[in-house]
């Protein structure tokens, strides 16, 4: 077998190792039952367990308030960009709903919703090539909007909210998919946040949506039965035949955070390894980084070297020595290290490393 390289792909991402050597040990016989958690019925008293635990784990790890309701929902963060506004434009009654322009996955959330409501967008960065997060004003808030849509980590540029905006009545809702569990979040500040699972909570393809109770009750009437959130709240997110191999690894990640200490602790080693990163970045007129300072991400860091001959020989070089998937997106182009709660300091250590000597030897 090839030795484990360091993987700092966006997403898909990487998982903790323990958790995936506790999936093979539990492959074939799960709990002594002789058959594997995923040939089981999503209804079997058994995987309800695992599904009820993952949430109260959820509940523990971030202090979700009582009045929140946690959901697993199909097709992954892009789904909910519908699911948004059937479930809650119908709260305005001129169905409007706020969206911040923030990246590339604030766009297509947008996008997507004005197929269903009447989308505003109140601010956006797309002129600075999404190097920030816009600014907003309080007064840019229409107080009868159904919600305001803002995306916490931008994955493909590297930014993310530090200060989340008031929104005063006005629910906010944030796709947090790059960013869910990777540092300290007030939920009683928003409506609504939801992830999909590949980045740093388990396998694409689903998604968990955390909802205030008040929120609930006022889908569209044509909404389909597996995109209402009521109707998904009501069957405790078992409406259908759901992914129960994702909420089964999910459960296994969230006891891999407990163990490492919780939020609060794997934030500050985030804030840690993104620091020894930037640090390379700054420290010299090789690197660019592509976000703004004040506005950097902890889990997506994003660079360009001065030509994009030197972005290809550092990403063949990097690759070469176990440095995997560092490509960045194809609209932003140059280097992007995704650092999720599982990358380990030594894997941002051998990066941080090969970059300073990388810059050495090509500046
Ligand atoms: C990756 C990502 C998405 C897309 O997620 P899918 O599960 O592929 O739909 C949406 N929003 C953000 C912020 C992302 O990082």
């Amino acid at each position: 077998m090839k030795d484990r390289v360091y993987n700092f792909g966006a997403g898909p991402a990487m998982l903790p190792i323990p958790v995936m050597e506790k999936i093979q040990r539990e492959w074939l016989d799960y709990n002594g039952m002789g058959v594997s958690i995923i040939e089981i019925s999503h209804r079997a008293k058994e995987f309800v367990a695992v599904l009820e635990e993952a949430q109260a784990l959820f509940r523990e790890l971030t202090g979700l308030p009582d009045n929140y309701r946690i959901l697993f929902v199909h097709g992954g963060a892009r789904m909910q960009f519908s699911a948004l506004p059937l479930n809650f434009a119908g709260r305005s009654p001129e169905r409007t709903c706020l969206y911040v322009e923030s990246g590339n996955f604030a766009k297509l959330a947008a996008k997507e919703a004005a197929n269903l409501c009447n989308v505003v967008t109140i601010a956006s960065s797309a002129a600075t090539d999404y190097d920030r997060i816009p600014e907003l004003a309080s007064e840019q808030i229409d107080p009868s909007a159904a919600y305001l849509h803002i995306t916490g980590n931008n994955t493909i540029y590297g930014t993310r909210w530090n200060v989340f905006p008031e929104t005063g009545g006005v629910p906010l809702i944030a796709d947090m998919t790059s960013e869910l569990l990777s540092r300290k979040i007030d939920f009683s500040r928003f409506g609504v946040v939801y992830a999909g699972l590949q980045k740093n909570l388990g396998p694409s393809g689903m998604a968990m949506v955390i909802v205030r109770e008040d929120l609930l009750g006022h889908a569209d009437l044509q909404t389909p039965t597996l995109l209402n959130y009521t109707q998904c709240d009501k069957d405790n997110s078992l409406t259908n035949t759901t992914n129960t191999f994702a909420i089964y690894v999910i459960k296994l990640v969230l006891e891999w955070l407990k163990e490492q200490g919780g939020v609060e602790v794997i934030e500050a080693l985030n804030e840690e390894k993104a620091a020894r990163l930037y640090q390379v970045i700054d420290a010299a007129d090789f690197y660019r980084g592509i976000a703004l300072p004040e506005h950097r991400s902890i889990m997506n860091v994003s660079f360009r070297l001065p030509s994009e001959e030197l972005d290809k020989a550092f990403l063949k070089e990097a690759e070469a020595i176990g440095l995997y998937a560092l490509k960045g997106h194809r609209n932003a182009g140059g280097v992007r290290a995704s650092i999720y709660n599982p990358m380990p300091m030594a894997g941002v250590e051998k990066l941080a490393t090969f970059m300073e000597e990388f810059a050495r030897r090509n500046g």
